[in-house]
C-alpha cells in the first residue's frame, strides 16, 4: 500500500525515527561491560592478526587524520573497529576518550558488538543522535538556564499539520508526511525557513507544495515548536552544536572527554552532523572516517558524499587507506557490482573503487526477462523454493525491490509456494509481546538459576514455561509467528555461547546473555525470524544474504521515474549497486515487460543492467524464442542467458539442475548404437527412439517396472534388460556394450 512519496520511494517509515535513529534506552548501552583479559597473551597483535595488508595500514595509520575509502564488504567496520581496539590495548588511547559515531542505531549496535568481541569495553559506539542526546541532557541545567532539557518531539505530524493549517495550506496526511520530509531536509542541510524556497529551487527538490508555502508552513511549525516548548530530532543536533559553540565551559569539558573520533558510513554524514563533529573536534584531528561514495543513498535527506571525497582537502596531511578486497561476494557478484558502478558519473564516482572478489568462485550471476509481473514473481519464488529445497536457509535469502509497493506481489507468490517471509520494516523483533515476556522471565531466572546447568537448556526450560514447545512448530499465521520468535531467541542464545560471547554455564551466562539482550534490544538489532526477507533497497543497506534477487528492474522503476536530473539517476545507479552488492553466492535480476498478464510487453530493461546481457535475458517461451532466432545461448532449462563459458558449453545455467532424462538418453543412444552395430542391424530394431525416451522418463530400476514401458516387451527384457536397468542405474554405455554382448 502506498501511503506517502517516501513509503512509495521504499524509504523507512520515519515514524519509527526514535528507535531507529538510536535514541532510545541510551543508559543500556554503556559499553562498560569488559570482555577484556581473554586467553590470548597478546589482545593487541589478536587485533592486528586476521586483517589484510591494507585493514592493517588503516589500523597502524598514525594518529591524525585517517580516510578509509572503502567499497561494500571490504571490512570497512572491521578496520575501524580494530583502530580503536589496537588503540586502546596498546595503551595509546584510554577507552573513554573515544566517540565512535555512525547512523543508525543497527551500525552503532554492530560496532558495539565487535569491540566487545574484540575485548574492549568502556568505548562510546552511538549514533549522532543518541551522541547529541546523552550531552544535551547532561548540559541542560547549564544551557537551558536552569531548567531540565525540553521534551523530545518524537513524532512531527500534529504540529506540521497545526502549521499548515496557520498558514492557510490544507494538507491530507501524505501532504503532512511530505512537507515533514522537506522541514527534515531543510533543518538537515542548515537551510533556515526564509532561505528555504531558494536552496529547495537549487537543490532540484520535488515540492509537494511551492516553496513558498512550505516556507511558511516551516516557519510557523518552527513557532508552535517553540511554543509548545519542545525540540525535534534536528533540534537535538542544533541545540548541542549551539550549547558547544556558544558555552565555553560546555565545549572544553566535552572535548576533554572526547578526544579520538570515529564515523563508519561517512558518506552519510549531512551538514547539520558534520557541523556537530566540527564542535566535537573543536579544531583537533584526531580523526577516523570510513565510507563509500558509490553507496550514497540518502543524499534526498541531505546527506552528502562531499565530506568524505574532499576529506584529504579539509584535512591536510591525512592518510588515505583504500580497501579494495571484498570479502563478501564471489567474484561473480563483485564483477557484475563492479559493471553496474564502472558508468557512475559526477562527484561520487571520483572515488570509485574496483572491487576484488576475495571468496571462491559462484554461479554467474542471472538476468532474466519475464513476459508479465506475475510470471516474474512467481519464478522468483519458485527459485526460493528450489534453493530452500537444495539446504539455503530462507533467512539466507532476500527479494529486493525500489518500491515497497512491489512487495506485494512476492508475498503472494512466496504464500502460494508456502514460504514464510519477512516484510523489512514489520514488527521489530524486541518488540514483539512474546519476546518482551521471554526477555522478563530470563531476567527473573537470571537471579535463582543453579550453576552446573548449561546455558541454553535453561533458557528452554524458561521458554518452554510459556507453553513454547521446540520440537513442534503449530499451524496457523499467529502461533507460528510467536513459535518462530521465540525459536530465534534460542538461536541467538546458542550463537552467543558458541561465539564466546556468553559462558555455557547458567549460572554465569544467564546475568551476561540478559545484558547482551538488552544491548541488542536497544540497537534493534533482532536476529532474523526464519524467512525469507522482502525488503526496499533502502531498507537493505548494511545486510547481506547467500541468496538475493534484485526484481523489477525495467526502465520507470529503476531508475524510478521521477529520477530526473543527473544526480538523481546516479543516485539510482548506486542504489542498484548497493543491491547487487548484498549478495554472498546467488544473485538473481530480472524485469517484466508488462505489468499484468497480457501486456503489451512495450517496458525496457534498466539502462544500468550491462550492455549486451540485459538485451539477452527472458525466460518465458516467447523471449527464448526472440533469443533464440538472434542465436544468443541461453539454459535449456530455464531460458535464462548464459553469460559464462563453462555453462554455456553444459547449455544451462548453474542453477538449474542437469536434467536427467536428456542425460540418460544420450547413454542409452549410445548404448543402442553399439548394440545395433555389433550385431548388424538398425538401431530402431533394438529399441525405438520413443521407447528409450520413455525409458529416460520413467527411469524403472526393476524388471517389472521396465516390463511397464511400451516396446518393452519379455524378449526385450530378456535380452537388453540387465544392461538397460545397469544404464539407468547410471552404467557407462561401454561397460555395459560388454556385458550385453557376454
Ligand atoms: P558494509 O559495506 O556492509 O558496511 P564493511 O565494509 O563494513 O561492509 P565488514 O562488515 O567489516 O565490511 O566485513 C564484511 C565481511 O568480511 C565480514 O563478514 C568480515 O568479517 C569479513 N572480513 C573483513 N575483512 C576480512 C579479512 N581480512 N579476512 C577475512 N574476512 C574478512
Ligand atoms: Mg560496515
Amino acid at each position: 500500500m502506498i501511503c506517502n512519496a517516501r513509503e512509495a520511494q521504499g524509504l523507512p517509515d520515519l515514524s519509527y525515527r526514535t528507535e531507529r535513529l538510536g535514541v532510545v534506552s541510551t543508559d543500556t548501552d554503556s559499553g562498560g561491560t569488559d570482555f577484556s583479559g581473554g586467553t590470548d597473551s597478546d589482545p593487541a597483535a589478536a587485533v592486528l592478526a586476521g586483517l589484510d595488508d591494507d585493514q592493517r595500514a588503516a589500523v597502524l595509520a598514525p594518529r591524525g587524520p585517517v580516510c578509509i575509502l572503502a567499497g561494500a564488504g571490504t571490512g570497512k567496520t572491521r578496520a575501524v573497529t580494530h583502530r580503536i581496539a589496537y588503540g586502546v590495548l596498546t595503551g595509546a588511547t584510554a577507552p573513554q576518550h573515544v566517540l565512535a559515531v555512525t547512523f543508525t542505531a543497527r551500525a552503532a549496535g554492530e560496532m558495539r558488538g565487535r569491540l566487545r568481541e574484540l575485548g574492549v569495553g568502556g568505548v562510546q559506539a552511538r549514533t549522532f543522535h543518541a551522541a547529541a542526546l546523552r550531552q544535551l541532557r547532561y548540559f541542560a541545567p547549564r544551557v537551558f538556564f536552569g531548567r531540565a532539557m525540553p521534551d523530545l518531539l518524537e513524532r512531527k505530524a500534529a504540529l506540521v499539520g497545526q502549521a499548515a493549517a496557520r498558514a492557510g495550506l490544507r494538507l491530507d496526511r501524505t501532504g503532512v508526511r511530505d512537507v515533514t520530509s522537506e522541514i527534515e531536509w531543510a533543518k538537515s542541510a542548515l537551510v533556515e525557513p526564509d532561505e528555504y524556497a531558494a536552496a529547495a529551487a537549487k537543490a532540484g527538490r520535488d515540492l509537494p507544495v511551492d516553496g513558498g508555502s512550505l516556507a511558511k508552513v516551516y516557519a510557523a511549525y518552527e513557532e508552535g515548536k517553540r511554543r509548545a516548548g519542545v525540540i525535534d530530532f534536528e533540534d537535538l543536533l542544533r541545540s548541542t552544536v549551539w550549547a558547544i559553540e556558544e558555552h565555553r565551559d560546555v565545549a572544553e569539558q566535552i572535548r576533554s572527554q572526547y578526544r579520538h573520533f570515529v564515523v563508519d558510513e561517512y558518506q552519510d554524514v549531512n551538514p547539520l552532523q558534520q557541523r556537530l563533529l566540527d564542535a566535537w573536534l573543536g579544531g583537533r584531528d584526531d580523526l577516523t572516517v570510513v565510507g563509500d561514495a558509490s553507496q550514497t543513498i540518502y543524499s534526498f535527506t541531505g546527506a552528502s558524499p562531499s565530506y568524505l571525497i574532499d576529506f584529504g582537502g579539509r584535512h591536510p596531511g591525512s592518510t588515505v587507506v583504500r580497501l579494495e578486497r571484498d570479502y563478501r561476494s564471489t567474484p561473480q557478484v563483485v564483477g557484475l557490482a563492479n559493471q553496474v558502478i564502472a558508468g557512475a558519473r559526477g562527484e561520487a564516482a571520483r572515488v570509485r573503487l574496483r572491487l576484488i572478489g576475495q571468496r571462491p568462485d559462484g554461479p554467474a550471476p542471472r538476468i532474466a526477462q519475464y513476459d508479465d509481473e506475475p510470471a516474474e514473481a512467481a519464478a522468483v519464488a519458485a527459485r526460493c523454493a528450489a534453493l530452500v529445497a537444495e539446504g539455503t536457509p530462507a533467512s539466507e535469502i532476500a527479494v529486493l525491490f525500489r518500491v515497497n509497493a512491489q512487495s506485494e506481489a512476492y508475498e503472494q507468490a512466496l504464500a502460494e509456494r508456502g514460504l514464510a517471509y519477512v516484510v523489512r520494516g514489520g514488527e521489530r523483533f524486541f518488540e514483539r509481546p512474546e519476546i518482551r515476556g521471554a526477555m522478563v522471565l530470563l531476567r527473573g531466572a537470571a537471579r535463582s538459576v543453579e550453576s552446573g546447568q548449561p546455558l541454553l537448556g535453561a533458557v528452554t526450560d524458561v521458554l518452554t514455561s510459556t507453553g513454547y514447545d521446540p520440537g513442534s512448530r503449530p499451524a496457523g499465521g499467529a502461533a507460528r509467528e510467536r513459535w518462530e520468535a521465540l525459536a530465534a531467541l534460542v538461536r541467538l542464545t546458542e550463537d552467543t555461547v558458541i561465539s564466546g560471547l556468553v559462558p555455557a554455564d547458567a549460572a554465569e551466562g544467564l546475568p551476561v546473555l540478559v545484558e547482551e539482550l538488552a544491548a541488542r534490544a536497544a540497537a534493534q538489532h533482532a536476529p532474523t525470524v526464519e524467512g525469507v526477507t522482502l525488503a526496499s533497497l533502502h531498507a537493505a543497506k548494511g545486510l547481506e544474504w547467500d541468496a538475493v534477487f534484485l526484481v523489477g528492474l525495467a526502465e520507470g522503476t529503476m531508475p524510478i521515474i521521477h529520477a530526473k536530473t543527473a544526480e538523481q539517476l546516479e543516485e539510482e545507479r548506486r542504489l542498484l549497486y548497493v543491491g547487487v552488492t548484498r549478495a554472498r553466492e546467488h544473485l538473481w535480476l530480472s524485469w517484466a515487460a508488462s505489468r499484468a498478464p497480457g501486456g503489451r510487453g512495450g517496458r525496457r530493461p534498466s539502462r544500468f543492467l550491462p550492455v549486451g546481457e540485459t538485451e539477452v535475458a527472458g525466460a518465458t517461451p516467447r523471449a527464448r524464442s526472440k533469443r533464440k532466432d538472434r542465436g544468443l545461448p541461453v539454459c535449456r532449462a530455464c531460458g535464462v542467458a548464459l553469460f559464462d563459458t563453462v555453462q554455456r558449453k553444459l547449455r544451462r545455467c548453474s542453477a538449474c539442475p542437469a536434467d536427467p532424462d536428456e542425460e540418460l538418453f544420450e547413454r542409452l543412444r549410445t548404448w543402442r548404437l553399439a548394440v545395433s552395430s555389433g550385431a548388424g542391424v538398425p538401431a530402431y530394431v533394438v529399441f525405438t527412439d520413443a521407447t528409450l525416451t520413455a525409458i529416460a522418463e520413467d527411469r524403472p530400476t526393476t524388471v517389472d517396472g521396465l516390463g511397464q514401458i511400451p516396446g518393452v516387451g519379455p524378449r526385450k527384457i530378456a535380452q537388453y534388460g540387465d544392461a538397460v536397468l545397469a544404464l539407468v542405474g547410471g552404467a557407462d554405455p561401454e561397460t555395459v556394450v560388454g556385458v550385453a554382448e557376454a
